[in-house]
């Protein structure tokens, strides 16, 4: 295992903790290198960077933002941007202008349902009014007996395809690449496991994705299997792209991901953290 964690959220998007709790969380979980990665915004990173300071664990400001590529809903990690970055913030301004009026569009189509009063029940689970997305519906959906848990609501409701599902553009590729390298910080296809794409698109995603500045993927993750590891690690390899991991936390309980410490990464690839870190600086003290 590694006691690093490079993606994880908190209740400033669709986690359920606070930021000053996720990081404690991942720090008494074992870990010494921690990112918080919230969607669209970089609203809990000061208060998550004080945390990481007071415990003594190293810690990396992220962001993951929501991506429109080619029709397809994808997610790219920002690592070690700065927060005080004007492009980055008008660029997740925008992101996130979206939200609201897709919101009342989800929650017309679980209407049209038989399914009545969703947004109402939903914002309350959106501590961060800006940011409501699908898991408050789905924590509402949850609440209201309408489905057992999150994978099961996702499946009936959620995931695209789906009753409730109601299409949206986010960021274009090369906007979210650039904002978060405007902000000095480094790119990450996130989860690459979860797109349903053939070697082509894949291989096409990642072309583009380099071709506008990004410079890691995923490797290890909470939303992986064995499987994906192995064919992510050899694709990071192949391609020259840094490999990260992280947990992709959302709240305990909801799926088995902790945050904090994951499962190494495979021989091969160049472990994204060495950007930041001499391996022999953090994994001395690590071992
Ligand atoms: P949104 O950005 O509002 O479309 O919400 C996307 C979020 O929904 C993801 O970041 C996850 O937190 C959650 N999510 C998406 N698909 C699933 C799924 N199949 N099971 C559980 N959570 C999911
Ligand atoms: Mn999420
Ligand atoms: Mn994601
Ligand atoms: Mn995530």
């Amino acid at each position: 295992m590694l006691p690093i964690d490079l993606h994880a959220h908190s209740n400033v998007s669709d986690g359920m903790l606070p930021p000053a709790e996720v990081v404690t969380r991942a720090f008494e979980r074992g870990c010494k290198l921690f990112a918080l990665t919230d969607h669209d915004d970089l609203r809990g990173l000061a208060v998550a960077a004080d945390t990481a300071r007071t415990l003594g664990m190293q810690f990396l400001p992220g962001v993951e933002v929501s991506v429109t590529w080619r029709k397809h809903t994808i997610h790219v990690v920002g690592l070690g941007v700065d927060t005080a970055n004007e492009t980055l913030q008008q660029g997740l301004a925008s992101v996130r202008q979206g939200r609201d009026e897709r919101a009342v569009r989800m929650s017309d189509a679980l209407a049209a349902l038989g399914i009545p009063d969703m947004l109402a029940g939903a914002r309350k689970f959106a501590d961060n009014p800006e940011m409501i997305g699908r898991a408050h519906f789905a924590r509402h959906l949850i609440e209201r007996g309408l489905a057992k848990d999150m994978k099961g609501v996702f499946k009936k409701y959620l995931a695209k395809g789906k009753p409730g599902y109601v299409s949206h553009q986010w960021a274009a590729l090369a906007d979210a690449v650039s904002w978060i390298r405007a902000a000095g910080g480094l790119a990450v296809i996130a989860h690459p496991g979860r797109y349903e794409f053939g070697r082509m698109l894949m291989g096409e995603l990642i072309a583009e994705f380099k071709a506008a500045g990004g410079e890691a993927i995923e490797v290890v993750s909470g939303s992986h299997q064995a499987i994906d590891v192995s064919r992510f690690a050899r694709l990071a390899e192949d391609e020259g792209l840094y490999a990260s991991l992280g947990s992709d936390y959302h709240a305990t309980g909801e799926g088995a991901r902790e945050p904090g410490i994951l499962p190494d990464l495979p021989p091969g690839p160049v472990p994204v953290w060495r950007r930041w870190y001499a391996d022999a600086d953090l994994l001395a003290e690590v071992a």
